[in-house]
């Protein structure tokens, strides 16, 4: 049996949840098992899933659970696993399902993948996966031995597909004991149209732009798309953005549809966060910027006269 953690946010299933159930019911039908999923606190609706490929979905809602905490998570994870004699578990490769994956791993004794972004194969009898690794310069084969296995999905590995019906819900009363970890409290990022890991369009900037008072025309390229922002290091490193826009090696992983770049050179330490991206744009009046080796389209102009144009080009064709 395959059983993927659906992920919720006040409620809602994020769009990475339908992928993972999506990526669970494929992973099953691989196996020749059945696909269910876990939800854990209040959700709206979580027989939807169903659509999605799980054929059951279990769902605790037990009031120690309600706010997020990786310990009771992999607790009640782990149990409901062990339960319905689940040897492979699927969740996101969210902040949260990141904390998750090796708790799992060590709870389930299991081989874990964090971070796969292909679907399983099973080679010679043996259950492989693969994952980006080197920054996304090269792609790594993990077989994975044990009985039991612990995967995250990296966002957009795929579309999530609508190939069944509602599914039946079964409530679990699992007791969990008491979290030795306590969320004391949760600053939301404000304003954004997604979270950058899980944005499917970004417009990004980076020091081209000369000054923070110019970062109008790149919002308003954003708006009009209804993509995220984000940046390179050094403009957040000097206040231009906020940290949390900063995309790269250290910054936040990407893996939008499309990545549109301006005024950014493409070092290689940036490059790393985002070359993963479907479709990259980049804007760069510099023809020997390297950024312009890993783009789809390039546009080699002053950002200051092609960024505007591209803006009203796109309300036009949206009119
Ligand atoms: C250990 C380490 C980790 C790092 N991690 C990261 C990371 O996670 N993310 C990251 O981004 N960087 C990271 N860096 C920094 C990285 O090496 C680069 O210095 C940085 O990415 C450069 O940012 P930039 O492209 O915005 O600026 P610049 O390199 O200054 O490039 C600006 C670009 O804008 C272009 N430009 C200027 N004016 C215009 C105009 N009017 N129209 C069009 N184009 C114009 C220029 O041609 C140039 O290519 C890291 C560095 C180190 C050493």
């Amino acid at each position: 049996m395959v059983l993927v953690f659906a992920e919720s946010k006040n409620g809602q299933f994020k769009k990475a949840t339908f992928e993972a159930v999506t990526y669970g019911k494929q992973t099953a039908d691989i196996l020749g098992v059945e696909c269910h999923a876990i939800v854990i606190g209040s959700a709206d609706n979580p027989a939807h899933l169903g659509q999605y490929g799980a054929s059951k979905v279990h769902h605790i809602n037990n009031n120690a659970l309600d706010h997020f905490s990786s310990q009771s998570y992999t607790a009640a994870i782990a149990k409901a696993a062990e339960i319905i004699g689940a040897s492979t578990v699927i969740v996101n490769h969210s902040s949260t399902g990141k904390s998750l994956v090796g708790r799992l791993a060590v709870k389930m004794n299991a081989g874990s993948v964090a971070g796969a972004n292909h679907l399983p194969e099973i080679k010679d009898g043996v259950f492989t996966v693969k994952k980006n690794v080197f920054s996304g310069k090269a792609i790594a084969e993990y077989k994975i031995s044990s009985k039991n296995r612990v995967l995250s999905l990296m966002g957009n590995t795929l579309k999530p597909e609508v190939t069944g019906s509602d599914a039946p819900v079964e409530i679990v009363d699992l007791p969990v004991g008491e979290s030795k970890l306590q969320v004391i409290s949760t600053d939301l990022q404000q304003g954004t149209v997604a979270p950058l890991p899980e944005a499917e369009l970004v417009v990004s900037a980076g020091r081209g732009m000369k000054g923070p008072e110019n970062w109008g025309i790149i919002e308003d390229l954003a708006n009009v798309l209804g993509a995220t922002t984000a940046c390179s290091r050094p403009v957040a490193d000097t206040g231009w953005r906020p940290h949390h826009e900063h995309v790269g090696q250290t910054g936040v992983a990407i893996r939008p549809n499309l990545y549109i770049a301006a005024g950014i050179s493409g070092a290689i330490q940036h490059l790393a966060g985002v070359n993963s991206s479907k479709c990259i744009v980049v804007i760069n009046k510099d023809s020997e910027a390297p950024f312009f080796k890993a783009a789809t389209y390039g546009v080699c102009a002053d950002l200051f006269d092609v960024v505007p144009k591209l803006t009203e080009a796109i309300k036009k064709a949206k009119a």
